[in-house]
């Protein structure tokens, strides 16, 4: 029999053990053992989740509206409803394309859709630091599937190369921004790739771009001008859209062909209607937010400078690593900042390379000019030590 407790303790003697933090939230903070700490570690990018003027429209519309707290069941049985729908017809009209098709989390999208598109005859081809969710696809789908040295392009192109003969399609998989370095991939580039190989498909998860980037929020391939050759734009509502579930806008072809192959979309319940009417709400709200944008990206500029040498020079956007090396220093930095009111949070291998034990920073839009001041002068501190 495995002793779970004795491995445990080995983890938890190594520093690695991971436990669910007793928290509680009031807005922008997060109240840890009676001390209120800004919270720095949130992926409500745009500080949707945190506006309480928001919820309370939303909520006294939602009053009068059949808006069911359960779907009940799968789509594919009873559990369609009509926010379903405009919210789909929404996104793909957005976007400019044909189709958009929702999924209960970008966990199930990205361990769901390759699994349904693929077979003997493709290979996937990912960026190395892609999300865990994108590797379980991959793994569940049973495809061959290689991963390039991250953001490097021009390995990519020699796999290519190498490879396109034999297979009779190739998804090349990456994020759009990363969730670790906060860099950015070049889509262009991958789009000129595509265009030299033409059985490639381009998988492009945007999970921490979507609200954050281009000039609607649409992205980072708004951004950069290139979502008719995105074949497969995952988003998820979970990040900056402060909901819950995720989409995916591509051809009518492909989401017909998911909605008769994807196993988490047909085997499992549907989200309930009212958090689906609560993302489309957001959403329409997402072409006003430039202000937003625009100040995230600046504070996000400023902390990165901050960090330049230290990791922050590896990121293009709101998320920021500050990078320490050793889990120890790590988990030091980071209850020094926590003693100054800053809830950030040591992230660890396995979750990132050995030896890159870093402070994930993910600034929020409703950050104060004064708070970042005092993060900077406070980052300045941990330097010395
Ligand atoms: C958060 C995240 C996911 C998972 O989305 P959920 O809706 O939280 O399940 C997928 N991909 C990336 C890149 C993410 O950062």
């Amino acid at each position: 029999m495995r002793d779970y407790r004795k491995i445990l303790e080995d983890l938890a003697e190594a520093g690695g053990l991971r436990t669910i933090p007793p928290i509680r939230h009031e807005g922008r903070w997060v109240v840890k053992e009676g001390e209120r700490l800004l919270n720095l570690s949130s992926n409500d990018y745009l500080g949707l989740a945190s506006d309480e003027s928001l919820r309370r429209e939303f909520l006294l519309w939602a009053l009068e509206q059949p808006l069911p707290l359960s779907s009940s069941s799968s789509r594919l049985l009873t559990g369609n409803f009509p926010p379903y729908d405009e919210l789909e017809s929404l996104l793909a009209e957005s976007y400019g394309r044909e189709a958009a098709l929702l999924f209960n989390s970008g966990y199930h999208a990205n361990t769901g859709i390759l699994p349904a598109l693929v077979d003997k005859q493709t290979l996937i081809i990912a960026d190395k630091l892609v999300h865990a969710s994108i590797i379980d696809g991959m793994r569940l789908s049973g495809a061959t599937f290689v991963r390039y040295r991250h953001q490097d392009y021009s390995q990519l192109r020699q796999i290519l190369l190498r490879e396109s003969a034999r297979y009779e399609q190739l998804f090349v998989v990456t994020e759009s921004i990363f969730s670790m370095d906060g860099d950015t991939a070049d889509l262009q580039q991958l789009v000129e790739l595509k265009h030299e190989f033409p059985k490639v498909l381009l998988y492009v998860d945007e999970a921490h771009a979507v609200g954050v980037r281009g000039y609607n929020g649409l992205g980072l391939a708004e951004e950069m001008n290139c979502i008719p050759e995105i074949d497969l734009l995952v988003g998820t509502f979970g990040k900056a859209l402060a909901s819950m579930g995720a989409f995916v806008v591509c051809s009518q072809a492909l989401r017909d062909y998911l909605v008769n192959t994807m196993r988490p979309l047909i085997f499992s319940t549907a989200l309930p209607p009212l958090q689906i009417a609560w993302t489309a709400f957001l959403f329409k709200h997402l072409p006003e937010m430039q202000s937003r944008r625009n100040r995230l990206q600046m504070w996000s500029r400023r902390l990165a400078e901050a960090l330049a040498g230290r990791g922050g020079e590896r990121s293009a956007s709101h998320i920021v690593p500050y990078i320490l090396g050793k889990n120890k220093a790590c988990v030091e930095a980071a209850e020094l900042l926590q003693r100054k009111g800053f809830y950030c949070l040591p992230v660890r291998p396995p979750t990132v390379p050995p030896g890159t034990a870093r402070i994930r920073f993910s600034l929020t839009a409703d950050m104060e000019e004064e708070e970042l001041a005092q993060l900077l002068a406070c980052i300045g501190e941990s330097l010395k030590i």
